[in-house]
């Protein structure tokens, strides 16, 4: 399968880079294993681009569609979502009365600001003086946020410099369509802003990184970096916590749990992506000092299902069980209308596990009250 091309100081990466610009010459030459996650996101890609271009006529149905290892049906309501919903921003433009230019998959060059920089754009709508971008994410991981997101910001950059000057575009909109979390998000900003921004902040930082300079800096974006377990920097940045002197009195303070929580996710993450990268170089051979490899705990299971099934029916007794279909299943089984003709009113969503999460987070404050009385409703 062919996986989309990415400069060294992609797009994708340019909130590591831009955060911490020596983490592109120390993960020089670092092999990076492509996940089943990267290869399924690539899948929804090409099904987005074949649907789009059927729908808007560029190719005919008949157009051979690669061949998709990770096809599902929920890639398909996807990327009819997908399709939906760039076909609806492009009616609002002629709305206005203007005729759009629509580009799929359009290669974009920002490197006037970025060495050897380029990425590739999912949808361009382009219509007297305004630039649309939208960008399909299949991931259902990480929400990501179209607000100030440097590799939207770097495919307008792209775009302004290969369209800016036939079509005068004064400001560009920049969309994120994230079906699998529900999540459409959507910046806005002037061109003269993204220049702004590309000259004073762009450009120097790129400089920087590209000759391997900069100041280490380790956070959120140290999970995209393929030096993340073995990174000085980033252990330096955890350990910090551990080293914090909670001595007087015996019991900690509210503040000084406050702090922890503040930087637990950071340092579990880190700690765990230590303890993966040590087993995997020990099943690989490798002998850390003071440890060895062991088999972990395991289920008794049936060597042979089928054999299981005949000797407990020769038996006289019934081996299996009967279960009603999860709620995906079933939407498999009925289809959707099907499944909303004859289940609607019957599937309930029960209020969520409470979760302390950061004050900056989205989702609206936990409500006890509420959630009781959601819970009596559904007892009663
Ligand atoms: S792990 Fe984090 S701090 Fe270390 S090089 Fe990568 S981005 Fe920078």
């Amino acid at each position: 399968m062919e996986v989309r091309k990415h400069a060294i100081l992609s797009a994708s990466s340019s909130y590591r880079w831009l955060n911490c610009p020596p983490s592109v010459s120390l993960s020089e030459g670092v092999s990076d294993e492509v996940s089943e996650f990267a290869l399924e996101g690539t899948d929804a890609h090409t099904l987005c681009e074949y649907k789009l271009k059927c729908a808007l006529d560029l190719i005919d149905g008949d157009h051979h569609l690669p061949k998709l290892e990770w096809y599902s049906e929920e890639m398909e309501e996807c990327a009819n979502g997908y399709v939906a919903f760039v076909l609806e921003k492009i009616e609002d433009v002629k709305k206005d009365g203007k005729d759009p230019i629509v580009l799929i998959e359009q290669r974009l060059d920002y490197s006037n600001f970025v060495e050897s920089g380029f990425g590739t754009g999912d949808c361009l709508i382009i219509a007297d003086g305004t630039l649309h971008i939208i960008d399909y994410k299949h991931g259902r991981g990480i929400q990501v946020d179209a607000n100030e997101n440097s590799q939207m910001m770097l495919y307008a950059l792209g775009a302004l410099e290969l369209f800016g000057f036939l079509y005068d575009i004064n400001e560009v909109t920049m969309t994120i369509y994230q079906p699998r979390r529900s999540n459409i998000s959507t910046f806005k900003m002037s061109s003269s802003d993204l220049y702004q921004w590309a000259n004073n902040v762009l450009k120097p930082i790129a400089k920087l990184a590209h000759i391997g300079e900069g100041e280490f800096k380790a956070g959120d974006w140290c999970q995209f970096c393929k030096v993340k377990t073995t990174c000085r920097e980033r252990a330096n940045e955890n350990m910090r916590l551990a080293r914090l002197e909670f001595l007087d009195p015996p019991l900690l303070e509210d503040s000084e749990i406050e702090e922890i929580l503040q930087k637990v996710d950071e340092v579990v993450e880190w700690v765990n992506d230590v303890k993966d990268f040590a087993l995997r170089q020990a099943i690989k051979g490798k002998k850390w000092k003071g440890f060895k490899l062991v088999e972990g705990r395991s289920n008794r299971k049936y060597s042979d299902e089928e054999k299981v099934a005949k000797q407990v029916e020769q038996a006289g007794f019934n081996p299996y069980e009967m279960k009603l279909l999860g709620i995906t299943e079933m939407q498999k089984l009925l289809g959707k209308t099907k499944f909303t003709e004859l289940l609607d009113g019957l599937i309930v969503k029960p209020p969520g596990k409470p979760t302390l999460v950061l004050e900056s987070d989205k989702r609206p404050e936990y409500n006890p009250a509420k959630a009781d009385f959601m819970t009596n409703e559904e007892e009663n």
